[in-house]
């Protein structure tokens, strides 16, 4: 159950009201909303707070997403595992990749089964689980957050991460924007689950990924690791010189680049998001191909 008392005018809280419960959830995408699900089927009384709105906002809300979703078939998995071995410069890590493949199954199996969302179905009825469209994902999620009675409080951005004297995280410091009012949330566990940075590009829901978890984390004293792994998003129109051929690296890592692609992608018919690898690419022109005619 969630309590609100007044904090007082302690050095945690400040003189703010008061939230208390188990868990506080920042963030309101996939991992914010999946995390608040285990926690309160887990028995935990959970707040989740949203800096935009739980089910709409994100970089998951506003498009489709490819799942990395392979059947617990040993073959399959190896193959899977492979394939990413070369694409991540067999720099990937199977002690991660194994959990992670078995953890979009269990999530999928249970989308389909509790959350009931609609899979297409292949020719011979089985579902196809490789995609999910972000919309319908996102309002299916809050709606199971809600039912688990989980409290939600939309636009209401975590600012800062509060600590004991032990600087023990001990729950948040947030924003309610509708109100303007601050609020402090004292909670025994504090799940950061704010999404990437998007460096402003404002890409297909990304307005909101500016960064704000890794923020916090490292305000509150831990250390982050693999960043150099990060990557920018920027989205072009489809048959233009962005798509096919020769073009210019685009990155969304500039306002400038990413805002100029969003303005030309606004007239266009169909857009389609690029990484910077893939344009990079796509900017080198298609692979090889061994020929015919070539002596092996
Ligand atoms: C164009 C594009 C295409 C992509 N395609 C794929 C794909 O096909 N497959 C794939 O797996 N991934 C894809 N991704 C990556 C995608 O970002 C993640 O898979 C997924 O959205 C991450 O989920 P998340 O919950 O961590 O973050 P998000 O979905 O971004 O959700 C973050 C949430 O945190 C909230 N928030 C932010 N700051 C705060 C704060 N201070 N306080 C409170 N709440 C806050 C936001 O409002 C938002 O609701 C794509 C990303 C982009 C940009």
């Amino acid at each position: 159950m969630v309590r609100f008392e007044h904090a007082g005018d302690d050095a945690t809280a400040g003189d703010h009201p008061l939230l208390s419960a188990d868990v506080l959830v920042v963030g309101g995408g996939p991992a914010g909303t999946w995390a608040a699900i285990k926690a309160a089927q887990a028995g935990a009384d959970v707040v989740l707070v949203d800096k935009g709105r739980c089910g709409s906002s994100g970089a998951t809300a506003s498009v489709g997403t490819g799942i990395w979703y392979v059947e617990d078939e040993a073959e399959l998995r190896e193959a899977a595992m492979a394939s990413r071995e070369a694409l991540g410069g067999h720099l990937a890590d199977r002690d991660w990749m194994a959990p992670v493949l078995d953890e979009t199954c269990a999530r999928m199996d249970e989308l389909a089964r509790v959350q009931r969302y609609p899979f297409p179905v292949d020719a011979h009825g089985r579902q196809i689980r490789d995609d999910l469209q972000g919309p319908e994902y996102m309002r299916r999620q809050r709606t199971c957050v809600q039912r688990l009675g989980v409290r939600i409080l939309d636009h209401t951005p975590a600012l800062e991460l509060l600590a004991d004297a032990d600087r023990v995280v001990s729950g948040a410091r947030v924003l309610d924007r509708l109100t303007g009012q601050m609020l402090s949330i004292a909670a025994g566990a504090v799940v950061l689950a704010a999404g990437g940075c998007a460096f402003q590009s404002k890409t297909l829901g990304c307005d909101v990924n500016t960064g704000d978890g890794a923020l916090l984390a490292v305000e509150a004293g831990a250390e982050l690791s693999g960043m150099e792994f990060s990557s920018a998003y920027a989205i072009a129109p489809m048959g233009t010189s962005l798509e096919d051929g020769p073009a210019p690296v685009v990155l969304a890592g500039s306002d400038t680049a990413a805002s100029a692609d969003m303005k030309a992608a606004s007239s266009a018919p169909r857009v389609r998001s690029c990484s910077p690898g893939r344009t990079r690419r796509r900017a080198r022109g298609p692979r090889p191909r061994p020929s015919p005619a070539a002596p092996a």
